[in-house]
């Protein structure tokens, strides 16, 4: 789960990291107001859940109370396009203002979650203020990395360490262990999967700030942290993920190629992608159905697939094994009567009922293009979608 930055600086100041002071503002005398609170000089902040705003427009300073209240009417209800978020862009509907920095430097703070490691890592970069993954990309050795032993914890060596990778020595040692370790404690007791500060940054008076910051959680944890989930603004989300969700379907993400899948088990839907890809063609989602024996739920996920404008076929792959293949061709036949356009479904069925499943199908009259294996399914699917275009 994502959340704003405001959210993330509220979060991350609770536990010590130094923010820069400053409020969402709700119109623009509001605007004007929080600035003249601040002092006059401002940064106008668009608040979505998507990096790169900086380029796109949706951060601007502002140098009086009047000029924050113009630069908040520009910002709010734009339509910020960002490399994030896709040419459509997103809506702005929240927007922070925050006192001015005096900027010396900006770096680049993070931890997240070393997967192969199975450990937390922090990593911290003198490039920072860019995107992180250009960085990686053309200078990788410029991102310094620290694992974490989660035993331990971070421990002030580490800290050290980065704090010379980064040039902070002296007096600004201090405070940046200090930030760091405020980060590390954050990131671990909220169950985040990344803590994220683009910029940190060395102000012209000596501070270390986050001058920017996001949060990721991992959402196996949510129900042990209501208060992130309450902070979960579906506005910034896919709509039919929303659905999806809201329809006890958790394993459904969005993605823009034009085959919709159905697929029993993580594993096989990944497997079921990847062939779509090796026959040339490009998923439009990852749905992991599991043992999902209700018929209802089948036809919801079909539905939800069947919407993506973008969607000219359906590839459904059922191995079944707790999950009867009956009650999977029920939800086939059921989604085919309501789907809003005809959208031609492969299937590949196998496992428990199938010879049901099968009857079923067949009983039905309906034009269910079958399958007797993954590649067969990918290279029908991706036919289908073609002709269908
Ligand atoms: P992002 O583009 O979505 O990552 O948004 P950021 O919050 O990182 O802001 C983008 C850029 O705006 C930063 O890298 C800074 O260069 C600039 N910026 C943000 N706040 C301030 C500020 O208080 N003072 C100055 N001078 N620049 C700022
Ligand atoms: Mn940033």
């Amino acid at each position: 789960m994502k959340i704003h930055e405001f959210q993330a600086k509220q979060i991350i100041a609770g536990f010590g990291v130094a923010v820069p002071k400053g409020r969402v503002a709700k119109s623009p005398d509001d605007a004007k107001a929080v600035a003249a609170e601040l002092g006059g000089k401002v940064v106008v902040k668009a608040q979505i859940h998507a990096g790169g705003r900086g380029k796109g427009g949706g951060v601007k300073l502002a140098n009086s109370p009047e000029e924050a209240a113009q630069v908040f009417s520009r910002i709010m209800g734009m339509q910020l396009v960002t490399h994030q978020t896709g040419p459509q862009g997103q809506k702005v509907k929240t927007v922070l203002v925050e006192e001015q920095m005096p900027i010396e430097r900006e770096l680049y703070l993070a931890v997240l979650i070393d997967g192969a490691a199975g450990r937390p890592v922090m990593m911290a970069s003198a490039a920072g203020g860019m995107e992180i993954e250009e960085v990686a990309a053309k200078t990788p050795e410029a991102i310094h990395r620290v694992s974490i032993d989660p035993v331990t914890g971070f421990q002030p060596h580490l800290a050290r360490e980065l704090c010379f990778a980064l040039g902070l020595t002296g007096d600004l040692m201090k405070p940046a262990t200090q930030l760091m370790t405020s980060l590390y404690d954050a990131f671990m007791a909220k169950d985040a999967s990344l803590a994220e500060i683009n910029p940190l940054v060395v102000t012209k008076d000596g501070r270390v700030l986050a001058l920017d910051a996001k949060m990721n959680f991992d959402d196996n944890a949510l129900f042990r942290h209501k208060e992130i989930e309450a902070l979960r603004d579906k506005d910034e989300e896919d709509p039919s993920e929303v659905e999806a969700s809201e329809k006890g379907i958790s394993n459904f993400i969005k993605l823009t190629g034009n085959i919709g899948c159905l697929v029993n088990g993580a594993g096989l839907a990944m497997a079921t992608m990847d062939a779509i890809k090796f026959a040339g063609g490009e998923p439009a989602n990852f749905l992991d159905i599991a043992t999902a024996n209700d018929v209802n739920k089948v036809v919801d996920a079909l539905l939800i697939i069947s919407r993506d404008p973008n969607v000219n076929a359906i590839l459904v792959n059922i191995f079944g094994g707790m999950a009867r293949v009956d009650i999977i061709a029920q939800g086939i036949i059921e989604a085919q009567k309501k789907m809003a356009k005809t959208v031609p479904v492969v299937a590949r069925l196998a496992g428990t009922n199938v010879e049901e499943g099968e009857r079923l199908i067949r009983e039905s009259g309906l034009p269910v293009i079958r399958a007797e294996e993954l590649g067969e399914a990918a290279k029908k699917a991706v036919e289908a979608a073609k002709a269908a275009a």
